[in-house]
């Protein structure tokens, strides 16, 4: 499967529109997180021949504006549109999905929302001190799961651990996202890049909230296995 990055802060070239949050399309059926722009998400989605029309559902990670800030053009141009969230989102959210006429739907338990795509359910967060639930998405192909996150505010190796709940019996293939460990001590960037290596993750493609003294800390360990994410690029999966 291919995931294609509509959105985040690096770009492989000058067409594309850059800035916070990511958003990604998987198998150019279902959309991950949605940026901080409608308009600039449509002008990336438009040079990368993206069909709005193909795409099944939206799945939001979490309540934050990084990720949830393209998805009100998306409603505008489709009407209709499933968006999976957590049963947790804020009633703000919820009520501006309903309104833009979009069909949002709650993620109680992991579920397998598409062939061979899962979405965790929500995790318990929490962000600057206060509850952020958040959820992730797994693919399965013959290589092994692949993994994306928004944010991880509940922590990525929680999140990678309740995956493979999800997905016992596979080995993990890539994982990309935020991984959030820019406010964290190096320590704990070291541990993490550990534990990613225990969970036997084949290819790190951290992004976004990472960090980039914990990006260079991955780069390090995973060497030519370490992605460097950038909107117009295509993850094999
Ligand atoms: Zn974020
Ligand atoms: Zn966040």
């Amino acid at each position: 499967m291919e995931i294609k990055v509509l959105f985040d802060s690096l770009a492989l070239d000058k067409r594309f529109i850059t800035g916070w949050g990511v958003s990604f399309l998987v198998d150019g059926r279902i959309l991950f997180d949605t940026g901080e722009n409608g308009n600039w998400l449509m002008e990336n989605m438009m040079n990368l021949n993206v069909d709005i029309d193909e795409i099944k559902a939206v799945v939001i990670s979490h309540d934050h504006f990084d990720h949830t800030g393209g998805l009100w053009e998306l409603l505008k141009k489709k009407e209709g549109f499933v968006v999976y969230g957590c049963p947790d989102f804020s009633r703000e959210f919820k009520v501006k999905v309903k309104r833009l006429k979009g069909n949002f739907k709650e993620i109680a338990k992991p579920r397998e929302i598409a062939k061979d795509i899962f979405v965790t359910a929500q995790i318990p967060g929490e962000y600057a001190g206060k509850f952020m639930p958040e959820q992730a998405l797994a693919i399965k192909t013959n290589n092994g799961i692949s993994a994306l996150t928004g944010c991880a505010h509940p922590g990525i190796i929680k999140i990678l651990q309740e995956i493979k709940k999800i997905l016992p019996k596979d080995n993990f293939y890539l994982v990309s996202g935020g991984f959030h460990l820019m406010e964290k001590e190096r320590r704990v960037c070291e541990l993490t890049v550990e534990g990613f290596k225990e969970l036997g993750i084949k290819f790190a493609a951290p992004t976004h909230c990472t960090g980039k003294e914990a990006e260079e800390i991955f780069r390090k360990k995973y060497k030519e296995n370490f992605i460097g994410v950038k909107v117009g690029q295509i993850l094999k999966v």
